[in-house]
């Protein structure tokens, strides 16, 4: 999508603080983290919201997790404990509308959220 910030950056358009990039994922750091590691792991193709998602496209959901799991190892925070979240629509917050996981660690994280 032409307009679509995630796009532009998966596209290579806008170059964001990259962590991991394959054929299908690209992840990078938030630029305006909530924790000391807070990195956003996107689909490459556009889908706007959870509520998208299509059944076929589980394996590429299946892969940002398997991205999430890695670089939560690389970033040192897997033993310790880390967050994974996807934001759907309004009342989640979402305010970026490509489907996106934050991953957040590196501090204790308060449960319920806000
Ligand atoms: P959400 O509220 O779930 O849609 O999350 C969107 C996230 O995108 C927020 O945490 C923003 O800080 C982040 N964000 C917005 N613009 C950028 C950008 N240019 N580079 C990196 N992260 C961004
Ligand atoms: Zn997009």
């Amino acid at each position: 999508m032409s307009d679509c910030l995630f796009c532009k950056m998966a596209s290579g358009e806008i170059q964001p603080d990259v962590v991991y990039e394959d054929d299908e994922i690209l992840a990078f750091r938030d630029i305006n983290p909530q924790a000391p590691v807070h990195v956003l792991i996107i689909p490459k193709t556009h889908i706007a919201t959870l509520n998208d998602l299509q059944p076929e496209q589980a394996p590429l959901v299946g892969r940002l997790f398997l991205a999430a799991k890695q670089i939560a190892a690389e970033e040192g925070i897997a033993e310790r404990g880390y967050r994974t979240v996807f934001n759907c629509n309004a009342e989640a917050g979402q305010a970026v509308f490509h489907l996106h996981m934050h991953l957040l660690g590196g501090r204790p994280l308060g449960w319920p959220p806000g």
